[in-house]
């Protein structure tokens, strides 16, 4: 039976501040709950509140606002059909944020794989590919990681740490990239983090 409720951490305002949506107004609803546990996660989703779809939607429609990201933790531990078609229904422009490593249950216009390490993709083909990247990463990590996949933008994503980004591991490992293999890495900067804005 598909579920009327979710377990929402938080639903807000804000804009994209990543990858091709860059800059996009968008509410962001973050799911709680992830199946992976990388060492440098630093979104907070373990709290949460059991919504209904009606809540949820109701909190959405009060922003004004014509775009969706469904976000997480990772929201495919959820099935979405639900949730996504009434949102779909009511005119929202949805978007998805997911490590790929489970099947997509849900109705998506935009769709952003961002594949760890180590884990094999269960989706194959997306709007974007964003790899957060640090000093440590190798090209050899992300070929492994963008095999699986297929998708109309790739980005690198430096992880920052201490407030720091390092952009130049990252300018790096692109042209790398770009000189082996046809899938073209472009940088994406953690812009909201730079701007101070959620
Ligand atoms: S997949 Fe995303 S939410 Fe889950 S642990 Fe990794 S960085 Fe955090």
């Amino acid at each position: 039976m598909l579920p009327n409720t979710y377990p929402v951490n938080e639903i807000f305002k804000s804009v994209q501040g990543e990858g091709f949506n860059l800059g996009r107004p968008v509410v962001f609803i973050r799911l709680s709950g992830c199946n992976l546990k990388c060492p440098w996660c630093d979104t907070d989703h373990t709290n949460h509140e059991r919504m209904t779809i009606k809540n949820i939607c109701d909190q959405v429609n009060k922003f004004n606002c014509s775009s969706i990201i469904i976000t997480g933790g990772e929201p495919c531990l959820y099935n979405l059909h639900k949730i996504t078609s009434e949102l779909q229904k009511l005119g929202y422009w949805v978007g998805l944020e997911t490590n790929g490593t489970l099947p997509l249950k849900g109705f998506f216009d935009y769709i952003t794989v961002s594949p760890k390490q180590d884990t094999n993709l269960s989706i194959f083909s997306a709007g974007e590919v964003r790899i957060a990247v640090d000093a440590s990463t190798t090209v050899e990590q992300i070929l492994n990681m963008v095999e699986q996949i297929t998708a109309h933008n790739y980005y690198l994503s430096p992880i920052e740490k201490d407030g720091d980004f390092n952009y130049l591991a990252a300018i790096n490992l692109i042209g790398e990239l770009n000189n082996c293999q046809t899938k073209p890495f472009r940088l994406s900067l953690q812009m909201h983090k730079l701007a101070g804005i959620k």
